[in-house]
């Protein structure tokens, strides 16, 4: 327990000593007016290979445009929660429009994507009962457990096998079972179907974090459901976040009428909070369309993906076989993945360096993410850089 300052300042020594401890860059603008544009950084232009703006929707102009009118009409601040005044048509038609591009009857706008999922497993999870998981699934699913007061169960990475014995076997019942739809640290996608499917035989519901998939996955970017074919039969509680591949901020669920309705009454991270801005909505709104309509973002991603790793077969640099893009390099120890980020960094290039505890002792990484913004000469570039900076132990 930290009892005084120099328990606090002796825990933070203690990070640093371990190479964990955790800082910010700054950004001070960026190197041009076009989408993929450089974020500069001390004065310098780095090539942002590590953000989750997959598509290139964040500083498209006409995103930001209708931020602005939308700011104009309604303002900055919603000034209340969804249930009180903040609710607004810029909301509502964003709730429809998500409801319509996922397939579901509804969906429901949460201010953040660590929000919806906290929201989603108290209402459907309780005291008595387990929330079974992958054990790789994103931070704020298993707080959401702990939260609304639920044993957490986890099973190992993408194993059907070992869910369907922990569903099995729990001591409690097994009201949820959650997995994300991509994960968000090593860029697999999650079997859906098949824990969909065991889900369904042992009447549990199947909730799917898709915070990586959405907008990139599936013929029309409905991500992993739609690439799976699963409607909200098979996958009845469906979360999307707004902040990645949709280049804007927030997050959803979507579903069955019924089940949003009753998220709305139970949630409590969207009862008690300040709906997000209508201008922001409105902005999400507009990333959507672009998003449905403009399938090259999805096809000019799958062509940078697929030379990134092409360059890296050839120069031998080891990949997993993630064919999202998320496409990490694990260096084991936290030294390793520091110094190579750092080494990147030094050449221009934005790779960030992943640690424990955000993923497991002994796989620290560097986490490369690919961009529909990215050249072919930027692409190429990194892998070069890569060539050059990692250590001899992730060169195959
Ligand atoms: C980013 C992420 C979240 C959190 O979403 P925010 O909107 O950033 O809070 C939730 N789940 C997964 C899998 C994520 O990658």
């Amino acid at each position: 327990m930290l009892r005084d300052p120099q328990a606090v300042r002796a825990a933070l020594d203690a990070l640093s000593r371990d190479h964990l401890l955790r800082a910010r860059r700054c950004v001070d603008g960026f190197d041009g007016d076009e989408a993929g544009a450089a974020p500069v950084v001390d004065g310098l232009a780095r090539v942002n290979f590590c953000s989750n703006d997959y598509l290139g929707l964040a500083r498209d102009p006409r995103v930001a445009a209708a931020l602005i009118d939308a700011a104009k009409r309604w303002g900055a601040g919603a000034g209340a929660a969804h249930l009180v005044t903040g609710h607004t048509q810029a909301h509502h038609a964003l709730e429809a429009a998500l409801a319509d591009f996922t397939g579901r009857e509804s969906a429901l706008l949460f201010s953040t994507g660590y929000m919806a999922n906290l929201g989603v497993l108290q209402a459907f999870a309780g005291r008595g009962e387990t929330v079974l998981q992958d054990r790789l699934n994103h931070a704020s699913l298993i707080d959401g457990a702990q939260l609304a007061g639920a044993k957490l169960a986890r099973y190992a990475h993408a194993d059907v096998a070992d869910a369907a014995h922990r569903l099995a076997t729990a001591e409690a019942p097994v009201s949820v079972l959650a997995t994300d739809g991509v994960f968000s640290m090593d860029g697999a996608v999650a079997p859906v179907s098949e824990l969909a499917a065991l889900a369904k035989r042992h009447g549990a519901w199947c909730m799917v974090d898709d915070a990586h998939g959405l907008g990139v996955l599936g013929a029309q970017g409905g991500g992993v459901a739609e690439a799976a074919g699963l409607g909200a039969d098979d996958i009845p509680l469906l979360v999307g976040t707004l902040g990645k591949a949709f280049g804007s901020f927030g997050a959803f669920v979507a579903g069955d009428r019924d089940v949003i309705q009753f998220l709305l009454q139970r949630a409590r991270t969207a009862i008690y909070t300040t709906a997000i801005p209508a201008a922001v909505a409105a902005a999400t709104h507009a990333a959507l369309r672009l998003l449905r309509e403009e399938g090259w973002r999805r096809e000019q991603l799958a062509a940078r993906i697929a030379r990134f790793r092409a360059g890296c077969a050839a120069q031998g640099i080891a990949l997993t076989t993630s064919t999202t893009p998320i496409q990490p390099i694990v260096l084991g120890d936290a030294t390793s993945a520091l110094a190579a980020s750092q080494a990147l960094w030094d050449a221009g290039w934005w790779v960030s360096a992943i640690r424990p505890p955000t993923v497991p002792r002994g796989t620290a990484r560097l986490r490369v993410t690919l961009s529909a913004t990215h050249t072919d000469a930027q692409v190429d570039g990194l892998v070069d850089a890569l060539a050059q900076a990692l250590p001899d132990m992730a060169q195959a």
